[in-house]
């Protein structure tokens, strides 16, 4: 039974992911190596609380029970300790995770579940980082955690049925949708939208048209409640780099990173969460400032 999950990395996944989870009624532990970015997180959620009780999404007590159901710290060798599923939300970068898998594998109990908030990465390498493959698999959130309804769940090669069946439990007792589905790179969702992502990026490259006007077409001419270019601040610039050099290692050219996005991230234009991306956030007006 999950009583204690333990969310590592305290990013734009991780600190949603914490939200869900303590309002499924989990006690959940943030493990950020970042004190700042734990405060920040901290911070993050106490906002989303906020808003939910100003729109009357929550009452004043399940407010309460949220934050008393939440943790922070940076011992992620003592927080494993005592968790019955640790999920996993660090940066795409294969090295960060395999030492968390490390960590985690080494001192959680051996009846601890493991799950990677990858977008892209295959769980059965995931798994092979740690010495329990059976007990790990792929928990897939979307940004904006608390208001996304979908949890994509991908079982790795190894992951048994019992494990498929805990965690999509505990999608469910989060609130979520879920979908399972088999491995393969990018799963459904990421590689759909890394395409679409990237081929804006191509276009806005060439010339064709202005961040607005590309994000306008898209939403009004095909229906996508977002543009690319609104939906690569929130994912961050830098998350979708990674996921598209990973796509482009495992399934090949069309998934090449368009030019234009590998500047803007070194640039440091990483979106939302560096206060500028595509768009311009420092002063809240949101301007294109391209
Ligand atoms: P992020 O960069 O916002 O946050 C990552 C956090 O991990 C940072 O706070 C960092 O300090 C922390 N961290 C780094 N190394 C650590 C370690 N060893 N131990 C503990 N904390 C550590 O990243 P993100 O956008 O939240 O992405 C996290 C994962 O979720 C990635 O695998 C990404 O592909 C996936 N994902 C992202 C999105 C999105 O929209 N951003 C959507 C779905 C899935």
């Amino acid at each position: 039974m999950i009583k204690n999950i333990v969310v590592v990395g305290s990013g734009v996944m991780g600190r949603g992911i914490a939200y869900v989870g303590a309002l499924g009624g989990y006690a959940v532990t943030i493990v950020d190596i970042n004190q700042h970015a734990l405060a920040n997180a901290e911070g993050e959620i106490d906002s989303i609380i906020t808003k939910g009780l100003d729109r009357k999404k929550i009452t004043q007590k399940v407010a309460e029970e949220v934050r008393n159901h939440l943790y922070y710290e940076t011992d992620l060798k003592k927080a494993a300790k005592t968790a019955d599923l640790v999920i996993e939300a660090v940066p795409e970068v294969a090295d960060i995770k395999k030492e968390v898998f490390k960590t985690i594998d080494e001192n959680a109990p051996s009846t601890c579940y493991f799950a990677t908030n990858t977008s892209t990465m295959s769980p059965t390498e995931i798994a092979s980082y740690c010495q329990r493959p059976e007990r790990t698999i792929a928990m897939h959130f979307f940004n904006p955690v608390h208001k996304m309804p979908l949890v994509e769940i991908i079982r790795g090669l190894e992951t048994s049925d019992e494990t498929a069946e805990v965690i999509k439990n505990v999608a469910i007792q989060m609130g979520k949708e879920t979908v399972v589905i088999n491995e393969f790179p990018g799963f459904v969702t990421s590689r759909i939208s890394a395409l679409v992502g990237n081929e804006a990026f191509y276009m806005l490259q060439e010339g064709l048209g202005t961040p607005e006007e590309i994000d306008k077409a898209i939403k009004l001419g095909l229906n996508y409640p977002m543009g690319p270019f609104e939906l690569v601040d929130l994912v961050g610039l830098d998350a979708r780099l990674n996921n598209l050099k990973y796509l482009h290692e495992k399934l090949g050219e069309k998934y090449r990173p368009a030019p234009l996005l590998e500047q803007y991230v070194k640039a440091g234009r990483l979106g939302r969460k560096s206060g500028k991306g595509i768009y311009d956030y420092t002063d809240k007006k949101e301007q294109v400032k391209s």
